[in-house]
């Protein structure tokens, strides 16, 4: 896989760039934050607007988004007094109308409103739609040269050197969300990229860590819902069941800190306490810890280089008694190694490894395919996509977009049965 070198030293400065004797945002500290969370009714939304609620004089609520569900994004709309609400899918703009009628906050829908909710001027834009449907507008944030909390971790995984680039361009700013990645970046602060010798990202394991391959090829939809330490979106958390959550954030580390793929590393923990764990060359190891709720990463997301207090239960040391680690097993959990090859051969192989999965993943909510045929189908969809020449570098979005597109027909027509 190819990186521009100078992007991702820039990023590796993001800690220092950003720290209290420089903030990055041209608006004085004490006005509030305006703000735009796009996935607003999603796990990372919610949980944004739960912090917003926590700190109504350091936010001010610009634009919401959501796909389908029109009550729950009025209401939200409401109570945080956001001055636009769009709604993705057109059929319930009707609804979301008549819900926001004589409020005052504007109402639209359709994808294309979506981008431009990304682009109506904001402090932050909170980027937590689920999978690639979070390219454009993510892209759109970004080119309006604000802060983007990146929660979406798809756009560096499918367009990770164009994404990057664009935030360079625009003169944006970008703070990871995900638990791991905030982890890293806290641990790495202004450590040198020379000295970091690896990063690793640790793992619960999810609800099957235990299971072997015939209870596996067993499990249901509703048991791999059930995550034993984090509560997120249905998508996000069959991928942290098959272990290719894993993968997609050990690509998006890759881009997202100065090191290459070797350095990167996967460690099941199962009490999911310890984030990510920085090695330096010195023997250190630098780890961040914190209860498994996504309100701490995004409310450093949110307030970097400051801090704001979260409801978040404060660490119990004594009561944890013990943090144990142990290696993922690539065997029960291939998938973790089909993402790890998509990393190192590079170019489209990430969009496509991506938009399989996302098909696979859909298959197997919808039962129509078993637990272990995720993994089989998105690695069978990788072969394909290079037998046809698919994998080539891309160069815009528009490039990965298509390769999206492409990647999930070919997942459709691979799927068993
Ligand atoms: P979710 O399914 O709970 O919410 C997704 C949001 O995106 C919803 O508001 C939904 O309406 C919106 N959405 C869905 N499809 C859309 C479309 N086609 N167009 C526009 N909007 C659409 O998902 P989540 O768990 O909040 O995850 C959001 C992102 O954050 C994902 O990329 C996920 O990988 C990442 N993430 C989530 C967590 C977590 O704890 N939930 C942790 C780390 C990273
Ligand atoms: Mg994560």
């Amino acid at each position: 896989m190819t990186r521009a070198a100078s992007v991702s030293s820039d990023l590796a400065r993001t800690p220092e760039a950003t720290r209290a004797d420089a903030p990055p945002a041209s608006r004085p500290r004490t006005a509030p934050l305006r703000l735009t969370v796009l996935g607003a009714t999603g796990s990372i939304g919610t949980s944004t607007l739960d912090l917003c609620g926590r700190h109504p004089d350091r936010f001010e609520v610009v634009a919401l988004t959501a796909q389908c569900n029109a009550k729950r994004l009025a209401e939200l709309a409401i109570t945080h007094r956001a001055r636009l609400a769009v709604i993705g899918d057109p059929a319930h703009y009707a609804e979301l109308q008549e819900l926001l009628a004589g409020t005052g906050i504007r109402a639209a829908a359709g994808e294309d409103a979506v981008v431009e909710a990304a682009l109506e001027p904001a402090d932050c834009v909170m980027a937590a739609i689920v999978g690639a449907a979070g390219l454009k507008p993510t892209f759109a944030a970004a080119r309006q040269g604000c802060r983007v909390a990146l929660a979406n971790k798809e756009c560096l995984v499918s367009a990770g050197d164009i994404f990057l680039g664009e935030i360079k361009t625009w003169g944006a700013e970008l703070l990871p969300v995900d638990s791991e990645h905030s982890a890293a970046f806290q641990a790495i602060g202004r450590t040198s990229a020379q000295s970091i010798e690896k990063i690793i990202l640790t793992a619960s394991g999810g609800p099957f860590r235990t299971f072997d391959k015939s209870r596996l090829a067993r499990v249901t939809p509703e048991e791999a819902l059930q995550h034993p330490n984090w509560s997120m979106g249905s998508k996000v958390t069959i991928d942290s069941a098959t272990l290719m959550n894993k993968g997609l954030e050990l690509i998006e580390a890759f881009h997202l800190f100065p090191v290459g793929a070797h350095q990167l590393d996967a460690v099941i923990h199962p009490q999911s306490i310890v984030h990510c764990l920085v090695m330096l060359e010195d023997g250190s190891v630098m780890a961040q810890m914190s209860h498994p709720d996504m309100r701490t990463p995004i409310a450093l997301a949110l307030s970097w280089p400051e801090r704001i207090a979260t409801p978040v239960p404060k660490l119990d040391l004594v009561a944890l008694k013990s943090l144990t680690f142990e290696a993922p097993d690539r065997d029960r959990f291939p998938a973790l190694g089909v993402a790890i090859d998509a990393l190192n051969r590079g170019g489209a192989a990430p969009a496509v490894l991506n938009a399989a999965n996302e098909i696979a993943v859909k298959a197997f909510l919808d039962k129509k395919i078993g637990f272990l045929e995720i993994a089989l189908t998105v690695a069978a969809c990788l072969e394909k996509a290079e037998a046809r020449g698919l994998l080539r570098d891309l160069a815009t979005l528009d490039d990965v977009l298509a390769v999206d597109r492409e990647a999930r027909a070919m997942a459709q027509n691979v799927l068993p049965g």
